[in-house]
């Protein structure tokens, strides 16, 4: 079955790509503190990466405005608002504010 193994092959190809990804963002959270410019290159890399191959990093990882890597208590504040049911993340870099619901329970499917 050709398609399989077309599929089966693009797949593998994304999940290497998509290894590499974190790969580089751990090295950007690594070298942040030393090197800001190479961290900031490390970022840079991954998202051209994910953006070729169309992987999504989610944005959890690093700041989508200024690229700076996430790093709780050093480049990310992170903020509880019990009353909505929030997270808020500040890129303490950028000051780019980025809000998202937590709840124990997941979405049923
Ligand atoms: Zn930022």
């Amino acid at each position: 079955m050709p398609i399989f193994i077309f599929l089966a092959k693009a797949m593998s190809k994304n999940e290497i790509a998509r290894q590499r990804c974190e790969q580089l963002l751990e090295l950007a959270a690594k070298n942040y503190s030393a090197d800001k410019k190479l961290s900031l290159r490390y970022v840079t890399l991954a998202r051209k990466l994910a953006m070729r191959h169309r992987i999504s990093l989610g944005g959890k990882k690093f700041c989508k405005k200024c690229g700076t890597v996430f790093i709780a208590g050093e480049t990310l504040k992170v903020r509880l608002e019990p009353k909505n049911k929030r997270v808020q993340w500040i890129c303490l870099q950028c000051g780019a504010k980025k809000s998202f619901g937590y709840s124990k329970k997941q979405p049923a499917h």
